[in-house]
């Protein structure tokens, strides 16, 4: 990985906060150890000094790509913060205090330090009837294992765990497990304790095991899969066997689709998978589709193929071997970083979308806590499109999280996500490649919250729809396991999920007004950018594309100028750009002339009679104009009639009860809301006023 031009000034700037963070620890020991004897307290700096440094070291170590000590250097920067602050509150000086922070410290170190070296084991085995040899095999000799591995990899702790899994005719015998232990003594006890039986068809319940490997709790820094079957999974993707009892969906609702997200979980969490391959014949077809899953060349990931047949002597060098190995590749990814992954962030439809039951959201997980960041919307729009990010907003959440998703598209999962305190229904969106930083869960919301932003802007003209955006916060969430990710979190939408990628769906009312947003968009940010690629879940947007003169933000969906240009070559100015006095691209193709009054009314002017469509919306009768009376836009008799119609109202305003009178048809025939207020009060105040995103 070539190194970015930023990341030795970033580097410096860490260094430098680094030493002043030490500085101010030194300032506030000095402080709170006034009351102590000169001796105590000049070995407590020192020991302090040393602990820092170490700290200091240890942090370094662990932030060798740009974006680590981009993460780094904010986390020394919060410190300081807290530090500073600190600093200032003299008047609590006891040297309890300081010996908390040397604790802390101390701890914190031992933390880092146990960290680098920790190895998570997982065997996962096919436990029917014909693996009974290499059951036997792994109880006898992983004992053996673990001692060959201590001794290979000095220092290091490693756990070991067991889930041995049959299939569904097993009922409660599906699976048995072992937690990840470091009591090697129990896991051999599991293990000559597990029968060799069961397993009814063929087909085995391959992704039932594998789904549950994904929630364990791994926490290691190397995290190695050893997955023993002589027997291949469900459905007819990954079988050629005659007797599959579920070739396409199977009692836990399960279908070859499930291996996908699988896969990808396995990849994230950095699993390196390994497969004792037994009987080829059988197994060779699910293998080539998990490897095209799993493997990812920019991660530097493949699915290890272990091909040992039925020489159950080889268990133990194979085992030993292949750990050291995976634990030199951990070694190198912390070393090497990953590379971000380049594709857009504009997705196809929803490939696997699932029910989800909100009720049952407690048995999803425990309680989870996050981090969350929002956009503060309350600022002026000209300072909120400059820097998006600036006053931005923190909180946090707690929540249960279904770690299997509900939809996927092409680059991200969904999962349902649930709010107990305030009751709310979350959707959580994680990008399948691990290797996907912060900046780009950052990005999807900049680029969400700008298009929201310029949605209430949009509003305050009265459209016919409001435009609406769901709010994205980003969070980063630690899950009960203990691990940490970044997810976006928005409301979850009530109803179908699958997007309206084509548009096809929308009322008339929706494009008419989504082009026109977009359309307003360009001119509300004096021509620097646009958004555009509205896509509905029901009436509530989601993922937009900003294009910005600005090419270096918002993701490589923007295209810049040339995204202007392509929307509105396509573009007719319709009455809601009208209304809202929008200016003409010079890009743009003429409008179509029972649309435009003005030309019409020239055209009747020079050509004499003609017949056009009634303008009414929803109406398309023949009108035949004869002579312009007034510049107005042509209706047919029967529009005409229903516009007649009056209807009454009270003043919607609060404290005004003023009756008025209105034609209900003369908003249906334009695509318009019918007037709520009082004349007096029309138009004053917005339809939805812009709030601030409160966590
Ligand atoms: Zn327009
Ligand atoms: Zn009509
Ligand atoms: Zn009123």
């Amino acid at each position: 990985m070539t190194q970015q031009p930023a990341s030795a000034s970033i580097r410096k700037r860490l260094a430098e906060q680094e030493r002043e963070n030490a500085h101010l620890l030194l300032v506030r020991a000095a402080a709170l150890s006034l009351s102590d004897s000169p001796t105590t307290s000049s070995r407590t700096r020192e020991r302090l000094a040393a602990l820092e440094a170490e700290n200091a070291a240890l942090r370094a170590k662990f932030a060798k790509t740009t974006t680590k000590t981009r993460a780094a250097l904010e986390a020394a920067k919060a410190e300081n913060v807290k530090l500073q602050a600190a600093a200032k509150q003299t008047t609590a000086k006891t040297s309890t205090a300081t010996l908390e922070i040397l604790n802390r410290l101390e701890k914190e170190n031992a933390r880092r330090r146990e960290a680098l070296q920790t190895v998570d084991v997982l065997y996962l085995l096919d436990c029917t009837g014909s693996m009974k040899p290499w059951i036997q095999e792994a109880a006898n000799k992983v004992v053996d294992v673990a001692q060959l591995i201590s001794q290979k990899l000095i220092g290091y702790k490693i756990r070991f765990g067991f889930l041995g899994y049959r299939d569904f005719h097993d009922g409660a015998d599906r699976f048995t497990d072992l937690p990840f232990t470091d009591n090697i003594l129990q896991l051999k006890a599991k293990l000559e304790g597990t029968y060799a039986m069961g397993g009814g068809d063929g087909p085995e319940d391959v992704l039932g095991a594998l789904a549950k490997v994904t929630r364990l709790p791994w926490a290691a820094r190397t995290r190695i899969l050893y997955h023993f079957a002589d027997a291949p999974s469900h459905f007819k993707q990954f079988n050629d066997d005659v007797v599959d009892d579920y070739p396409l969906t199977d009692p836990d609702g399960r279908s070859h689709q499930d291996a996908e997200w699988i896969m990808n979980v396995l990849g994230e969490l950095n699993v390196d998978y390994h497969f004792v391959q037994i009987e080829k014949r059988y197994t060779t077809k699910m293998l080539s589709a998990f490897t095209k899953l799993y493997n990812d060349r920019t991660a530097q990931r493949a699915l290890q193929i272990l091909d040992l047949g039925w020489n159950t002597t080889k268990f133990l060098p194979t085992i030993v071997n292949t750990i050291t190995a995976s634990v030199s590749r951990t070694m190198m990814r912390e070393g090497t970083g990953e590379e971000a992954g380049s594709s857009s962030i504009s997705e196809p439809d929803a490939l696997l979308v699932k029910t989800i039951n909100w009720k049952k959201a407690s048995t999803w997980s425990d309680l989870a806590t996050g981090r969350a960041t929002s956009c503060n919307l309350s600022r002026s729009l000209d300072d909120f499109i400059e820097n998006p990010l600036g006053g931005i907003l923190h909180g946090s959440i707690e929540v249960n999280i279904r770690m299997e998703p509900f939809a996927a598209g092409a680059l991200r999962y969904a999962f349902p996500m649930y709010e107990p305190q305030n009751k709310r229904c979350l959707v959580a969106k994680a990008f399948k490649r691990g290797s996907v930083g912060r900046d780009r869960y950052f990005e999807v919301m900049t680029i969400q919250s700008i298009a929201l932003k310029l949605a209430y802007e949009f509003n305050k003209h009265s459209p016919p729809k409001p435009i609406d955006f769901v709010d994205v916060r980003v969070v980063e969430i630690r899950l009960p396991s203990g691990s940490a990710m970044y997810v976006t979190v928005e409301p979850f939408v009530e109803g179908d999920y699958v997007k309206h990628n084509n548009n096809t769906d929308w009322t008339n009312e929706l494009k008419v007004t989504a082009q026109a947003y977009s359309h307003f968009t360009w001119q509300a940010t004096g021509n620097k950018l646009m958004v555009v690629d509205l896509q509905g879940v029901g009436y509530i947007l989601t993922d937009p594309v900003i294009h910005s003169v600005d090419t270096t933000k918002y993701g490589n969906t923007n295209l810049g100028t040339k995204g202007f240009n392509l929307f509105f070559a396509k573009h007719r100015c319709n009455f809601v750009c009208k209304r809202l006095g929008l200016n003409r691209h010079p890009l743009q193709p003429a409008d179509e002339i029972s649309t435009d009054t003005e030309v019409l009314h020239r055209a009747l002017e020079a050509e004499g009679p003609r017949e056009v469509n009634c303008t009414a919306l929803g109406c398309a009768r023949i009108v035949e104009l004869t002579k312009p009376k007034k510049k107005s836009d042509p209706l047919c008799e029967v529009c005409i009639e229903k516009m007649r119609i009056k209807e009454k109202a009270v003043c919607d305003e609060l404290g005004c009860s003023v009756t008025f009178e209105y034609q209900p048809y003369w908003y249906t025939a334009k695509g318009m809301v019918a007037p709520k207020r009082c004349t007096e009060h029309r138009g004053k105040r917005s339809i939805r006023s812009a709030k601030t995103v409160a966590i």
